[in-house]
């Protein structure tokens, strides 16, 4: 009996430590001149970057992430995920070429309503000096073609813990599907707009097809559906990132 009591609590103690490697996930939003908290500058986001290659980083997708957790596909040395909320212009005009630049990858979690058909109807927000302009469909379609990750950030980016199990329903899958056509591939992650996940929601994102969700720092790394991620805000040291990363 006591034998059997020792074997269940090494099996686990096996099975807390085979649980997912711990790829540490950052979140960035803006990446320009613009004065507000959540926005980094681009020669502080370019000192991250170069820091993280430095302190040896690889990025991955979560794509690859899911496939090493159900297929065991190996990843890197010291892998994380870069995550980019709201779909900004800049995540095209100045994330794009600074990953590329160093042979990053990134995801990028965009708001299906927000995004324009050209740059003629761009869509924009918000007052002159802090003016907000978002991507448009052609530039969603050219970072999925550089090897950027395309996830969905809801259609409205509306808190679902305020909505009811239908607006919930909604937002997750006509995102889902308007970024499917789009971009001829399954959409697989989703970011909750402001963090913002209970309970209930978890079910819903799984039924809408999604393989897994990412959340902020309240939710631990439960299930792949309340993904932790760290903030990333303006004035953020590269000495911080890492020291988070730690
Ligand atoms: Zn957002």
């Amino acid at each position: 009996m006591r034998r059997r009591r020792l074997i269940a609590a090494a099996l686990l103690l096996l099975a807390a430590c085979s649980r997912r490697p711990d790829v540490p996930i950052l979140t960035y939003h803006s990446i320009s001149d613009a004065p507000d908290g959540f926005t980094v500058s681009e020669s502080e986001f370019t000192s991250h970057l170069d820091a993280l290659q430095r302190a040896g980083f690889h990025t991955v997708t979560f794509h690859e992430w899911l496939a090493h957790e159900d297929r065991g596909t190996p990843l890197p040395a010291k892998p994380i995920v870069l995550t980019f909320d709201d779909g900004f212009e800049d995540a095209y005009s100045t994330v794009l070429p600074a990953l590329r630049a160093r042979g990053m990858r990134g995801t990028f979690f965009v708001v299906t309503s927000l995004v324009a058909r050209d740059p003629a109807h761009r869509v924009a927000r918000g007052e002159d000096g802090a003016q907000r302009r978002y991507l448009v469909w052609p530039e969603v379609r050219a970072l999925a073609a550089a090897g950027m990750e395309i996830g969905s950030h809801g259609e409205h980016h509306l808190r679902m813990a305020d909505l009811d199990r239908a607006q919930v329903l909604g937002e997750l899958t006509r995102s889902k599907q308007t970024l499917d056509g789009v971009l001829g591939i399954s959409t697989e992650v989703l970011a909750y707009p402001y963090n913002s996940v209970r309970r209930w929601i978890v079910p819903l994102a799984r039924e809408s097809g999604y393989r897994a969700a990412v959340a902020g720092m309240a939710h631990g790394n439960a299930d792949r559906f309340t993904l932790y991620r760290m903030g990333v805000y303006r004035g953020t040291t590269a000495d911080q990132v890492l020291a988070q990363l730690r």
